[in-house]
């Protein structure tokens, strides 16, 4: 390893926190971590890749938190609690810019949830990032995606469709705007673009819905998609009611119905949780919203007959043919 990649991990290690189960943190080869007596350990990893998962005028710190935040939006929806994470970080030359500022919002997300970095490497090659986090569940308390019963309310949290509009105005300033939309150059609407580049994982509420819910998935290849994954892992299938479907005031002053419902139902990136829970439990479910501040609202039923269809009062809803999930 090159004195500038030293020096890259040197300038990452003097900012991180640490906490007491962390016995041995960056700096050997590698960590040494106390996992609680009675407590199941929950790892997820995800990746960023420059071009594929954020454009190219991302800036760093947003960058930063993304990394963090997908997989914090994973042990949230498992309802687990947030310990560690590792981080691979791998760019085109040693650029202590972009890592101060990556860390700016990286370290600023670890903060609100109390996780330390305890390790990870650093190599040259096109902008990566991938991040593994680790964190706590009680034995048999993990929201699965196969728990999910015929009968059950279908519920999704916060608001769907913001970071996929984002990114569809994104691309519209980015081709000149060829699909007929007005925007400037690579402008997003700022709340939009805020939900695409500064997700909130739903950590507080996926805690507070353990032995309340029964599946649960965090919405990240869009609405549909991911209800078809707790489906068919469940051997069940679901109605969605997209006229029920959470939409922000931001959505609703950019969009039209049709283009809404669009991406709502199939836009990517949300990291909303969607669970589903006994119609016996609404009240607890509410009091959850209520104790962690965040929004829920019922969107559909869990059936027997498999796939997972959709509707609007109009009837059947299909979704739009449209290639704004991808922006490469
Ligand atoms: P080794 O050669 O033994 O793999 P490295 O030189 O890659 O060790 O890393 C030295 C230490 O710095 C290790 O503790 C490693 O976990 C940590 N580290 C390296 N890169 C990062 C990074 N991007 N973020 C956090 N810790 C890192
Ligand atoms: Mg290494």
């Amino acid at each position: 390893m090159s004195t500038a990649e030293f020096d890259l991990i040197a300038r990452i290690r003097a900012r991180v926190a640490s906490r007491d189960d962390v016995v041995l943190g960056i700096g050997d080869d590698a960590a040494l971590l106390q996992v609680p007596a009675g407590q199941q350990l929950v790892v997820s990893m995800d990746t960023l890749n420059l071009g594929v998962h954020f454009p190219e005028d991302t800036a760093p710190a947003d960058i930063g938190w993304k990394a963090l935040a997908v997989n914090l939006s994973d042990l949230a929806a498992m309802g687990a609690a947030p310990a560690w994470c590792t981080l691979s970080l791998s760019m085109p030359q040693a650029d202590a810019a972009f890592v101060d500022g990556f860390l700016d919002g990286f370290l600023a997300l670890a903060q609100q949830h109390a996780v330390a970095l305890v390790g990870g490497d650093t190599t040259r090659g096109p902008l990566s990032v991938c991040v593994t986090v680790h964190g706590f569940v009680e034995p048999g308390m993990a929201l699965r995606r196969d728990a999910a019963r015929v009968g059950d309310d279908l519920w999704v949290s916060g608001t769907l469709g913001d970071a996929a509009a984002a990114l569809v105005q994104w691309k519209a300033g980015a081709k000149g705007g060829q699909s007929g939309l007005s925007f400037a150059k690579g402008h997003s609407d700022p709340l939009l673009l805020a939900r695409l580049n500064r997700p909130t994982p739903r950590v507080a509420l996926g805690r507070a819905l353990r032995g309340i819910a029964l599946a649960c998935v965090d919405v990240s290849d869009g609405l549909l998609a991911d209800i078809g994954h707790v489906c068919e892992t469940s051997g069940v299938g679901a109605q969605v009611d997209i006229d029920a479907l959470p939409a922000s005031e931001a959505l609703r002053t950019v969009f039209d119905r049709q283009t809404r419902h669009g991406l709502q139902a199939t836009g990517g990136d949300d990291y909303e949780l969607c669970f589903t829970a006994s119609p016996d439990v609404r009240d607890a479910i509410e009091a959850a919203s209520r104790d962690t501040t965040t929004a829920v609202t019922r969107i559909g039923v869990i059936v027997a007959t498999p796939g997972v269809t959709a509707r609007t009062a109009e009837g059947a809803w299909s979704a739009p043919a449209a290639g704004w999930v991808h922006f490469s």
